[in-house]
């Protein structure tokens, strides 16, 4: 799989470093990984939008993120908050502001306990023995990016020797057979996953080779950071204990999961690998710390508000309100909720709260739900790359984008409702009417029948198609461009070339 956006290009060629995207379309997704109900449940219904990423700067990535867009692998989607059982609010942390609760500070105190042991503990106290003042800095004041790094092998004064030799070192996100161990051990064990669900393949795709490329940014403090997907590899005597995959951008570090081995388990690493993160976000400078989705009507996912002052991303505005008691009621009282409006917007408030199913949210990819969108949208490829050549080449056409399309809605019947983006009311999203008034006759295109860029003025069904013709290959072009933003037409590529399977 291709992972940088340079090496997309055709040599020679000077162009803006795009992200390459793959328009999927507007769909319910046939079942929900939250409240586990499906269709033919009652209210099931969860709507968002799709799309594949060949490649993603980071840059631009940052920018979907604060937009409610998240990535599984190099499927990208922003869900539709007021079509949802369960609506997904993204979360963010201000990592300069955070204030570790008691219960966080005794976790790191914990674990660098466990990692020093009694004797070095005492030998330390005797062989490099602390001021008054230094003392008394650290009963008053927990500085937890000092705490989160004080039991790692290469910050430890010695002799003595520590009980255990604890590093943590971020690493390409590659597969290795050693990460995979880890992970089939978390998904079997602590996910109670079945092991015929459990894959190499799935791993690689969800966790690993992710279309982030890879760069270093210095940022206004002066400081060099990396920016790019992640592994976070946690080992204790050079086994490898617990993996954080993170994508790292200009403005965050995104949370994308976090998985563990079992023998660990009584050590609480998911609370001490969200405090690492949060202390990487503050001492790097990437200052905001993104936990994933929310979803209020999900228990298993309170823990991530358990880490303070967190805000939350208003679907309507796109703007960041502090999650406050007062934010927390009104996810109380409504479905849907809305932080930049006066009144609160009850809407769908046909979803009961019970009957909340769950067995671990800690980042975890739906894999049964994004298999079934990953797998159906080959099929699209198909399509939409046999739309790009007769648009393009204009000969020989066997079937129309349309008819190839109807074609995929019957094979698809079972899983995927597909609707019209621009005529669904989805908060943050221009209109149909919006999008007829967006220039995007500049917008780039790639296609397998053409070495170089395609200019989408250049289409002969540019002209004749129209924006509002569900299903045409304009309008999935105006799709992707309302659910990226208009704004943000100039930074991305519209990939129609056929990806190496996966
Ligand atoms: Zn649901």
């Amino acid at each position: 799989m291709e992972t940088a956006g340079t090496n997309m290009q055709t040599p020679g060629e000077v162009a803006p470093r795009y992200s390459f995207l793959f328009p999927i379309g507007y769909s319910n997704s046939s079942e929900c990984g939250y409240c586990r109900r499906t269709r033919s449940g009652q209210s099931t219904k969860r709507y968002s939008y799709y799309a594949i990423a060949t490649s993603l700067t980071p840059t631009f990535y940052q920018k979907l993120v604060d937009r409610c867009w998240r990535r599984s692998g190099t499927l990208l989607y922003r869900p539709n908050q007021k079509h949802s059982c369960c609506p997904h609010y993204t979360l963010r942390l201000d990592s300069t502001q955070f204030k570790p609760t008691k219960d966080q500070r005794q976790a790191v105190n914990r674990f660098n306990r466990h990692i020093i042991g009694n004797t070095y503990a005492r030998e330390a106290a005797r062989l490099h023995p602390r001021s008054r003042a230094e003392v008394r800095r650290r009963h008053n004041v927990f500085d937890l990016v000092e705490r989160i790094h004080e039991s790692e092998a290469e910050v430890l004064k010695s002799p003595p020797s520590p009980d255990y030799a604890f590093t943590v070192t971020l690493e390409p996100d590659t597969f290795t057979e050693e990460k995979y161990d880890v992970f089939e051990n978390y998904q079997r064990i602590v996910h109670r996953e079945p092991a015929d669900k459990i894959s190499r393949h799935g791993f690689k795709r969800f966790l690993c080779n992710s279309p982030l490329s890879r760069e270093t940014m210095v940022g206004p403090d002066g400081k060099e950071r990396q920016l790019g997907s992640f592994h976070q590899c946690y080992r204790i005597d050079g086994k490898l204990v617990a993996v954080g995959v993170l994508d790292l951008l200009p403005d965050c570090v995104s949370a994308v999961y976090f998985l563990y081995h079992e023998s660990i388990h009584w050590l609480n690493p998911g609370k001490l690998g969200a405090l690492r993160e949060i202390a990487l976000a503050r001492e790097a400078g990437y200052r905001w710390w993104y936990p994933g989705y929310y979803v209020h009507n999900c228990a298993k996912m309170r823990y991530k508000i358990e880490y303070k002052p967190q805000y939350v991303l208003d679907p309507e505005d796109l703007q960041w309100y502090l999650l406050d008691k007062e934010a927390l009621e009104k996810f109380d009282k409504g479905h849907y909720v809305c932080f930049s409006k006066k009144e609160q917007a009850v809407g769908d408030v046909d979803t009961e709260r019970e009957g909340v199913n769950d067995t671990n949210h800690k980042h975890i990819p739906e894999s049964s739900e994004i298999d079934t969108i990953v797998s159906t949208q080959d099929n699209a490829v198909d399509s939409v790359a046999a739309g790009t050549h007769n648009s393009t080449a204009s000969a020989g056409s066997e079937k129309t984008p349309e008819e190839v399309d109807d074609e995929e809605d019957e094979e698809e019947e079972e899983e995927e409702e597909d609707a019209f983006l621009l005529a669904s009311n989805m908060p943050g999203i221009p209109s149909l009417a919006d999008m007829e008034q967006v220039d995007m006759d500049g917008l780039v295109l790639r296609s397998d029948f053409s070495d170089t860029f395609i200019v989408a003025s250049h289409l002969v069904i540019w002209d004749t198609e129209h924006v509002s013709q569900f299903g045409s290959l304009k309008s999935r072009i105006a799709e992707l461009v309302a659910a990226v933003g208009p704004d943000l037409i100039g930074d991305v590529c519209i990939d129609f070339r056929k990806r190496p399977s996966s």
